[in-house]
């Protein structure tokens, strides 16, 4: 009993090691493409209203301005 206890002390020692090592390869290399892929940001001049994309929507949902109303913001 005693043996099989330490086994899986052992075996539960190298999973977590190999948890750990893999888990923080795999957030490096995700991190970098989320930067990347961050949209941006058009804010409505009329209202105030912020929306996310690549480009602004055709007309703003809260005051129906035209998308030449939208700022790109920083
Ligand atoms: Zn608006």
């Amino acid at each position: 009993m005693r043996d099989m206890a330490q086994q899986g002390k052992i075996d539960l020692s190298i999973v977590d090691e190999i948890d750990l090592v893999f888990g923080k390869d795999a957030v490096d290399e995700v991190e970098p493409y989320n930067v990347k892929l961050t949209t941006n940001k058009w804010k409505c001049s009329v209202c105030g209203y912020v929306y996310e994309g690549d480009t602004p929507p055709a007309s703003c949902p809260i005051c129906d301005s035209d998308m030449d109303q939208f700022e790109l913001m920083d």
